[in-house]
């Protein structure tokens, strides 16, 4: 501990007096009135404009644990970077959050959420911190900071500023005034009491009991440019008054837990629970090696990528969720739950280290999911993602919603068999483009048989029923000497312009006469 700073020169330092005493802000945000084991959690973006699959994942994980204790989930937008576009950035999170039915529940009382609107909160503590010896006003420049780590390096040691290299760290009040009498606006830095030949001990929900050295490092606490929290301090002020029982975050947030712990000790707070999550990795197709999904190689990586081209956002949540709760699925096939959220998530359980996030996996959840859907239910997904996301052609297919009804409605009546090759809202469009003639692509590489065709066309009648229209083509194949189901094939490769589709009386009754007839008529 140093000597703490008088009031005046406090208000001076910071650029201001500071709005509340530490007690103040805590009758302002009181501990919450919830049930035994509620958990409060909170996502926290910082708004790039760009939201990693990871993040999401973190979100999932946030929401679930809060919806399944009936506790809070929060979203607090961590926008101290002002240099950043916000606005639309902000969007892309409320958007992505929003279209995957992910609800948070800010109650007013504990906002702000947004953290460049908490500065009155930070310098509070700030000021706290000052007073108490436990902070102090830095004004090393950046060439000086860049000279120090040049020292440091050459030496080898550990960069930063800590101990001796700390220069202003028993700065006296005088000078502290020569320097603002001068105009420079400080960086506000912890006086650290650490020391790394000590370790610190605290138990990770995934990663369980874990020892870390103790942080030497002064570390910023408000920066000099804009007076905002550095991503520590912000962590420590809004967690705590906020109230979040439980931090889940990235695993690349590891590394800092003995600061945070050092500082929520230093203030004589309760820690949070923390759950650091592993990364989500894929197997890369050139070296086969399992590496982090990746921004820069990864359309995946981006969370709008999913929404982009229509995946089922339900099916993703149940296959991240069977990634995070492994025994989900077999409680799922067993009829035991009906989706994740119906089924306990533990935190201990959520795995701790890189595991795969499987395109090829997602498919087949895409698949069951999508087959469980009643045909309006579908189309309607189909319809809204054609109008948010969809091409020219995409939205000329959805023009006529009876039609793409009906169109989808093949092979979903029996329960036993529904078709399960729809993956995407996107694929499934593509999937049944054929029904609209201005998609058809006529297949002219197949061999057909004209008998079979002619035959057809005379005996063809659109009203009989599929016994009849089926003792017909057995008829034609016999009279040309061919199977009944090479005679078949012939029918659907000249409708559909495909050799595998669903059942072909069902696509003839949607085409319709004149479509039937123009497409036999187009191969003779
Ligand atoms: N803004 C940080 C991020 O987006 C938040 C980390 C945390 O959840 O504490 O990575």
């Amino acid at each position: 501990m140093r000597n703490g700073l008088s009031k005046d020169l406090i208000a001076r330092v910071l650029g201001g007096a500071p709005k509340y005493t530490l007690d103040e802000l805590e009758a302002k945000f009181p501990p919450r009135q919830l049930p035994d084991g509620a958990f409060v959690t909170r996502f926290a973006p910082s708004p790039t404009g760009y939201m990693h699959l990871g993040n999401f994942y973190s979100a999932l994980i946030d929401y679930k644990l809060a919806q399944q204790s009936d506790g809070l989930f929060l979203l607090r937008i961590e926008d101290t970077d002002t240099k950043r576009e916000i606005k639309s950035a902000v969007n892309v999170v409320l958007n992505a959050l929003a279209d995957f039915g992910i609800k948070y529940s800010n109650d007013e009382q504990y906002g702000p959420y947004y953290q460049s609107m908490r500065k009155d909160i930070y310098h509070s503590i700030a000021a706290y911190l000052l007073e108490k010896g436990l902070a102090y006003p830095c004004f090393l420049t950046q060439t000086e900071m860049d000279e120090i780590r040049e020292k440091q390096k050459l030496a080898g040691l550990a960069t930063g500023i800590y101990g001796e290299y700390a220069r202003d760290r028993d700065i006296s009040e005088e000078d502290i005034i020569k320097h603002l009498d001068n105009g420079e606006i400080p960086t506000i830095r912890l006086y650290s009491n650490g020391n790394p030949e000590t370790r610190i001990y605290f138990k990770d929900f995934v990663r369980g009991s874990i020892s870390l050295p103790e942080n030497n490092e002064d570390i910023v606490l408000i920066k000099s440019t804009d007076r905002l929290p550095t991503y520590h301090f912000a962590h420590l002020v809004d967690d705590h008054f906020m109230r979040i029982t439980h931090v889940v975050r990235g695993e690349e947030y590891f590394g800092t837990v003995a600061l945070h712990i050092q500082m929520f000790r230093m203030m004589g707070w309760p820690l949070p629970n923390y759950i650091h999550t592993a990364t989500l990795d894929k197997i890369d197709e050139e070296t086969g090696k399992q590496r982090k999904l990746s921004k820069r190689h990864d359309p995946e990586a981006n969370i709008a990528f999913f929404l982009e081209q229509g995946w089922p956002t339900d099916a993703v949540i149940e296959y991240l969720g069977n990634i995070l709760a492994p025994g989900y699925e077999e409680a799922k096939i067993k009829g035991q739950v009906k989706s994740f959220w119906d089924y306990e998530l533990r935190p201990k359980k959520i795995p701790a280290s890189g595991f795969l996030f499987d395109m090829k996996k997602l498919e087949w959840w895409a698949k069951e999911y999508i087959a469980t859907l009643p045909v309006d239910i579908l189309v309607k997904h189909v319809v809204d993602w054609a109008n948010e996301y969809g091409s020219e052609d995409n939205k000329r297919q959805i023009a006529d919603v009876d039609y793409l009804t009906s169109v989808l409605a093949i092979e979903r009546d029996n329960p036993k068999r529904i078709r399960k090759d729809f993956i995407t809202w996107q694929q499934t469009l593509t999937e049944v483009a054929y029904f609209w003639d201005f998609l058809f692509v006529p297949n002219k590489e197949y061999e057909y048989n004209q008998d079979v065709l002619n035959g057809f066309l005379e005996t063809w009648n659109e009203s009989d029923d599929k016994d009849t229209w089926w003792n017909k083509v057995v008829e034609v194949a016999n009279k040309c000497g061919v199977k009944p189901g090479e005679a078949a094939m012939n029918l659907r490769v000249a409708m559909t312009g495909r050799t595998n589709t669903p059942d072909l009386y069902s696509i003839m009754q949607v085409l319709g006469d004149k479509r039937v007839r123009e497409r036999v008529m187009q191969h003779i």
